[in-house]
Order: structure tokens, then C-alpha cells, then sequence
């Protein structure tokens, strides 16, 4: 019998860093570098000194997407949703919601800012613990 590998295994430290300190990023601690998602070496320098260190948690937008058709029971009171790549102010794009915005309000360069975390009951939606990505909102808002 094969034992299922954990995608979250790598990732802990991330998500713990969520927890315990808000937004943050992966960090390389040799070269000062900022990347994302977490991995065991730095991109730049492959230093294996990572550090998940407190962020802006701004940004803009990079590029996105409206859902209209809810991929699971769990999304259908949230479409239409915006689905957005965004530039953080450090340098690493992340995967994201944007809310507090309505999907045509929504535009390439739009200023967001990290609003939170999704508060989530649902376990197919949690990363670890009741812990969800962080969702991002319009800088105004
Ligand atoms: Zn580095």
C-alpha cells in the first residue's frame, strides 16, 4: 500500500507564518529575495536559508478572470467572482480572490490590498487548519 503524499508538507512553514505573523512572504536570507510559493532554495542564489517574513500585503493587479460557474457547492453564493494574479509590492505574483469589488469594477494595475482570510468551514476549501489563502481587495475600499 502507497502512502498519499501531502501537498501541504513543504508548504507548512508558510502557512504557519500566515497564522502567527499576518501576510507574509518567502524570503531568502542570503540575497534578500522575495519569492513565491515557498520552496526548499532560493530561485536566485539556491541558499537554503528561507525565512517566511511579514509583507506589505500590497499590490496590484496583474492579470484575472471572472468565474460564473461555481467550480464546487461551496462557491455557488460567490459568483459571479474575480479570480486575479497579483503583483505584490515585494516582487511575487500570488494566485487570489479579489472582494469588495464588483467583477466590471475590476481592472489590469487596479491597487489591491490584502483583506484578510477567507473564513472557511468547509475542509475541502482549508490549506491546513482552518487556514485559507489570503484574499485581497481594492486599495480604496
Ligand atoms: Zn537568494
Amino acid at each position: 500500500m502507497t502512502t498519499p503524499v501531502n501537498p501541504l508538507a513543504n508548504s507548512h512553514q508558510y502557512w504557519e507564518s500566515l497564522r502567527t505573523q499576518g501576510f507574509s512572504l518567502p524570503q531568502c536570507q542570503s540575497c534578500k529575495t522575495f519569492h513565491f510559493y515557498l520552496r526548499p532554495a532560493c530561485p536566485v542564489c539556491a541558499s537554503l536559508d528561507i525565512k517566511a517574513v511579514e509583507a506589505s500585503g500590497r499590490g496590484s493587479v496583474y492579470s484575472f478572470s471572472i468565474v460564473y460557474r461555481a467550480p464546487s457547492a461551496a462557491f455557488e453564493k460567490d459568483v459571479p467572482y474575480v479570480v486575479a494574479l497579483v503583483a505584490t509590492d515585494e516582487g511575487p505574483h500570488l494566485m487570489t480572490r479579489l472582494i469588495n469589488v464588483k467583477p466590471e469594477g475590476v481592472a489590469i494595475g487596479m491597487r489591491v490590498v490584502v483583506s484578510g482570510w477567507r473564513t472557511c468551514n468547509d475542509p475541502a476549501e482549508q490549506v491546513s487548519d482552518g487556514v485559507a489563502p489570503p484574499l485581497f481587495e481594492p486599495e480604496s475600499s
